[in-house]
């Protein structure tokens, strides 16, 4: 079995992959309560509670399944804060040295890409290599608190990055969007659930590069656009008019994520696309992403919501997609909200 370690942020987790079966557990401690005190999250705090964090989780795992199983050990290195990758790959290091089993270093973007996969492994692992070729060449939406991203995955299983973010990300663009309404952090879930009573078409929020010739983002001047109608208008109206307002900028970020997927897809032979990331589990997207894949003919293929955020079921995963391929054995830290050198 492969064990998966995953601390790059607010999640301390773990996560067994049986070869065989595919994923046969996760645990799982999130720190979001901790940080929306804050706001946001405190990178000092959460790297003193992923120390605090992993013994516990590891006592659990221990109570289910034998340490004895685990043959393989991957941990995330990067994109993240540093102080919480750090703990988690001292973790990794730990294990594989009173295991005897080898670390490997995975790329936490690269595991969300691969994430929509791990349905296809489960689904049939002796023939998930053979299923694998059925799907590729594959375009990758990627959107998370910290990165949003387009990336082509080609027959042979090699990522290339074709689009990002100049910006703001756009799950920082729906935090920072509800922190201006007062709806608190983390925004995005928040966001979605008032706007569900509101109108979309209530108010025309710009959605920025859409003319442009590439597969870039920006979603910054989207956030500027909320402070200016935010500034204008009564508190009193603005309490009348919440639901609009939500519903009107979730359909923004949505509507530009959608559009220059189909662009990207348009400019390709891909069979399938895949949605995957924290912003993943919003609702109007996810309906819209499966929407685009069948007006595009390819297969939609969404991570579960439980692979959508920071999780340690991809972290394995990334070992049986990436094959020895690519994961290093050489653990180094590459800390940085945007991974692009590294990706
Ligand atoms: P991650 O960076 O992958 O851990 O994902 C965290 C991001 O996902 C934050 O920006 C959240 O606001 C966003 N998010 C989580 N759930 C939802 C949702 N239901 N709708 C929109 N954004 C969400
Ligand atoms: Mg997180």
């Amino acid at each position: 079995m492969i064990l998966g370690i995953e601390s790059s942020c607010d999640e301390s987790a773990l996560a067994l992959l049986d070869r065989s079966k595919g994923i046969v557990g996760e645990w799982v401690s999130s720190q979001v309560t901790l940080h929306a005190e804050y706001g946001g999250v405190v990178p000092e705090l959460a790297s003193r509670e992923h120390l605090s964090n992993f013994a516990p989780l590891l006592r659990e795992l221990r109570n289910q399944h034998s340490f004895a199983e685990i043959d393989e050990i991957v941990v995330t290195a990067g994109p993240g804060l540093a102080g919480c990758l750090a703990m988690g790959i001292a973790v990794g290091n730990a294990l594989s040295m009173s295991l005897n089993a080898p670390v490997y270093a995975a790329n936490h973007l690269r595991a969300h890409a691969q994430s929509v996969f791990i349905e296809t492994h489960a689904a049939s692992p002796s023939g998930f290599d053979a299923e694998l070729d059925r799907m590729l060449p594959h375009l990758s939406l990627i959107v998370s608190g910290g990165n949003t991203l387009l990336a082509h995955i080609d027959r042979d299983r090699s990522i290339e990055l074709i689009g990002e973010t100049i910006d703001d990300a756009a799950g920082e663009a729906l935090d920072k969007g509800a922190k201006l309404l007062g709806l608190g952090y983390p925004g995005g879930p928040k966001l979605e659930a008032i706007a569900r009573p509101g109108n979309p078409k209530s108010h025309d929020f710009p959605r920025a590069l859409m003319e442009k010739a590439n597969f870039d983002f920006s979603f910054s001047g989207l956030k500027t656009s909320l402070r200016y109608l935010i500034e204008g208008i009564s508190e009193a109206e603005l309490d009348r008019r919440l639901p609009d307002i939500c519903s009107s900028y979730q359909e923004a970020v949505v509507d530009a994520l959608i559009r220059k997927t189909g662009k990207a897809l348009c400019n390709g032979d891909y069979r399938s696309v895949g949605l995957s990331g924290g912003v993943s589990n919003n609702g109007l997207l996810r309906q819209r992403f499966r929407d685009l894949a069948a007006g595009a003919r390819v297969t939609p293929l969404l991570a579960r919501k439980e692979h959508t955020g920071d999780n340690a079921g991809m972290i394995a995963f990334s070992r049986i997609f990436e094959r020895s391929k690519d994961l290093e054995t050489k653990i180094d830290i590459h800390p940085g909200a945007r991974i692009t050198e590294v990706f």
